[in-house]
């Protein structure tokens, strides 16, 4: 979205950068981000970026803003930016409990929320992370104790670390990729440490892009996403994503990604002026005192 001219995970000459994944990638003449976004985008392209810590106020053109933890993946933010005509909160990717490799996520009051909807229809409705972690550890177990290798599939940047580190917290070792490895090289700069790396390792973890069809998987491979069986995701499940809003507490809600005109529909159903955007969308600060 372009709010005025500043470019929230969409390319502009001032472009906030919510997070490391290639989704959500921008380029601009300077890029806002976390010292953590800048170090792992850097692992995939370049580009000027200006580090901004969370909670300090900034200007990122006319506005002032502040970034909030989001919780999805180390360094990943949220953004709050002082219109004239009031406060507007985006969340990028986002997730309201805790995950061991991410910061604690926070929610800002704002009058105007951009809020991400990838899981926003009620089927997805998740375990909280330390009940997919105790599924996670039982599904190990067994292959283990079958004497069998377990294999997880999982995105490299952001899950991978999460999977490694509860693997590690209850005594696993693992073999990752060497993507995996640069990742963990920066997650361990910012004090995320992983004791388990093995060539070795007992439990395998592949990329979630290598070629293989959900059902087609032996019972010892396990696909670790919200899409996937092992329900482990670093995004806001369904009712996580009402929380955030509810916590926020907006007058007008705009919905991106995934399910927004789900989430738009059910939002407005709750009583809040919401309407689904688009990636790429432009929206003047002046629009946002329109009602739909
Ligand atoms: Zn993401």
């Amino acid at each position: 979205m372009i709010i005025g001219k500043v470019g929230l995970d969409s390319s502009a000459k001032l472009a906030f950068q919510s997070h490391a994944h290639t989704d959500h990638f921008v380029s601009g003449e300077v890029i806002y981000s976390t010292r953590a976004t800048k170090f792992l985008s850097h692992l995939r392209k370049g580009g000027f970026y200006r580090e901004i810590e969370f909670g300090k106020k900034f200007y990122i053109g006319d506005f002032k803003a502040k970034l909030y933890p989001a919780g999805h993946m180390l360094g990943s933010a949220g953004i709050k930016l002082w219109l004239e005509n009031g406060t507007l909160f985006y969340t990028g990717d986002t997730k309201w409990f805790k995950l061991r490799t991410a910061e604690k996520s926070r929610f800002p009051r704002a009058d105007f929320l951009i809020v991400e909807a990838t899981f926003g229809v009620p089927s997805f409705t998740f375990p909280t992370p330390r009940e997919a972690e105790k599924k996670l550890i039982a599904f190990v177990e067994e292959a283990l104790e079958r004497g069998r290798r377990p294999v997880l599939y999982v995105n490299q940047m952001g899950k991978a670390q999460e999977v490694m580190k509860i693997l590690d917290l209850h005594g696993y070792t693992v073999k990752a990729s060497r993507e995996m490895l640069k990742v963990v090289r920066v997650y361990s700069k910012f004090g995320v440490r992983f004791g388990n790396i093995s060539a070795d390792g007992e439990v395998v973890l592949r990329s979630y892009r290598s070629p293989r069809v959900e059902n087609s998987l032996s019972p010892w491979e396990l696909t670790v996403s919200g899409f996937g069986r092992l329900k482990l995701s670093n995004h806001a499940d369904f009712w996580e994503l009402i929380r955030i809003v509810e916590r926020i507490n907006p007058e007008m809600v705009f919905t991106v990604y995934g399910f927004a005109e789900e989430f738009a529909r059910i939002l407005r159903g709750l009583g809040y002026d919401a309407r689904p955007v688009s990636q790429d969308s432009v929206i003047e600060p002046v629009d946002m005192m329109t009602k739909t």
